[in-house]
């Protein structure tokens, strides 16, 4: 009888998956709910930058890991008002502003802290009440007020698809996503430089590498299945 394939180890999964990107895209890996010891084997295989969605969750798995000192650590969840400056101490992207109260606490909060993460609006191009997030149009509105918050290190879009569309519907909603990117550094001249994407997950992140992706988020096609919180 053959044998069968063995399955991969995490630290091939991540080779392997490192390999089909271009070598400028940031490959973010989503430990949320991950234990610190698959995090170790992942930054063994070259992972540099870890995503967490809960402060609370993260903190304690940076204690954990801070002799690794060149881990970039980005915050991809809902930021609740109460946790805005534990973010702002602890992470050095925050990828999901997703209201002006929020961008207006942080342009005051990055004052005392002493630290400005780097920023990414959290943008839906598909309207969706589930969702956090900008819609085109209120983004357009909030301009002129994002562009008071002076204190604050803008550098692109984050985005998440809704479930449920075609391959083709997909890519254009990173598409969207990514004119949107340029028509808002545009209409800042540049005050808003929104040069990075963060966009793709382990279901569609090829199609998001294709409409100009900059960073990619995965979590399950490198880890496996979370377990459930
Ligand atoms: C969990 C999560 C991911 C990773 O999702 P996978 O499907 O596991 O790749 C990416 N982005 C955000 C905002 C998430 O919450």
């Amino acid at each position: 009888m053959m044998p069968s394939p063995s399955p991969l180890t995490l630290h091939e999964r991540i080779v392997a998956i490192r390999k089909t990107l271009p070598p400028s895209i940031r490959l973010i890996a989503v430990s949320k709910f991950i234990p610190v010891e698959m995090m170790r084997q992942a930054y063994a295989a070259g992972v540099r930058d870890f995503g967490e969605s809960r402060v609370q969750e993260a903190i304690p798995k940076m204690a954990d890991l801070k002799d690794f000192q060149d881990i970039t650590w980005h915050f991809i969840g809902h930021l609740q008002s109460n946790k805005a400056k534990l973010a702002i101490e602890h992470f050095d992207w925050i990828h999901s502003v997703d209201s002006l109260s929020l961008a207006e606490q942080l342009n005051r909060l990055v004052v005392s802290v002493q630290e400005s993460p780097k920023l990414c609006l959290q943008v839906k191009i598909v309207p969706d009440p589930n969702k956090f997030g900008w819609s085109a149009s209120d983004l357009r509105l909030a301009l002129p007020t994002l562009q008071t918050c002076s204190n604050l290190q803008w550098r692109g879009l984050m985005t998440l698809l809704p479930t449920g569309l075609t391959e083709h519907q997909a890519l254009d909603v990173f598409r969207q996503t990514q004119q949107l990117a340029m028509e808002l550094t545009t209409a800042t001249q540049g005050l808003l430089s929104l040069s990075e994407l963060s966009m793709g997950m382990s279901n569609d992140y090829p199609l998001a590498v294709q409409a100009g992706a900059t960073m990619v988020r995965l979590g399950r096609c490198l880890f496996g299945d979370r377990p459930q919180p």
